[in-house]
């Protein structure tokens, strides 16, 4: 059974989500400080955290930070703070995800599902991707539609593969960028938006109205693969 830690200082906001949680047979511990939350996690070692980054003695990005000096747990950020340079700040931080309040109770338990997979996820294995009718084999780097074989360049294979290993989660710009071309190309947010563009043409029913590859807008990308139900 998964544990999952709730760093949040609004107490209405925490019963709602340990309600939510333990509905979903998970178990749940809370703090309601950034030093409690920090606390806490070295001391229950949670499968999860989701943090607020409005708490009453420090940001919760300190929260964040505090956790990654020991810990790759998966962090979902939980904030009212929705400019992108919030978004960007506690992913570099090193928070896997951000969902906005008022938060829908189904976005956020996708979310959270998403997070625990990647977490079980072993580093080397690559999940054979399915995007409706197209299946994306990351391992072989081979991919079929419905008319046949569909011919990726190995960028666009790295591009998809670095979405892939956080499937479901938020991948910033820079993230992507870094993971597919290197360090040099830092900041060559068009020459990304264009990559996602001609891989919507070949991956998307309608590269128009994306269904899997996700804008978040000013922040990254993210890949919605079809949950199983
Ligand atoms: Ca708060």
């Amino acid at each position: 059974m998964f544990l999952v830690l709730i760093v949040e200082d609004d107490a209405g906001i925490r019963g709602v989500l340990r309600m939510l949680l333990e509905s979903q047979g998970y178990r749940v511990v809370d703090a309601e400080s950034a030093a409690r939350g920090a606390i806490e996690a070295r001391n229950h070692r949670p499968d999860l955290v989701v943090v607020d980054l409005g708490l009453p003695d420090q940001d919760g990005l300190s929260v964040i930070r505090e956790i990654r000096r020991f810990s790759p747990l998966p962090i979902l950020v939980l904030s009212a703070r929705t400019m992108e340079t919030d978004k960007i700040a506690a992913l570099d931080a090193g928070a896997d995800d951000y969902v906005a309040k008022p938060f829908s109770a189904p976005e956020l338990l996708a979310r959270v599902r998403a997070a625990l997979r990647r977490n079980s996820r072993a580093a080397d294995q690559l999940p054979l991707l399915r995007l409706g009718p197209i299946s994306v084999d990351l391992t072989k780097r081979c991919a079929q539609g419905p008319a046949g074989s569909l011919h990726m360049t190995p960028l666009e294979y790295r591009v998809i593969e670095s979405l892939a290993r956080n499937a479901g989660m938020i991948v910033t710009q820079n993230q992507l960028i870094r993971e597919a071309w290197g360090p040099d190309r830092l900041g060559d947010s068009r020459g990304l938006r264009s990559y996602i563009k001609m891989l919507r043409q070949k991956l998307e029913p309608d590269p128009r109205q994306p269904r899997y590859l996700i804008t978040e807008a000013g922040v990254g990308y993210r890949l919605q693969t079809d949950e199983p139900v």
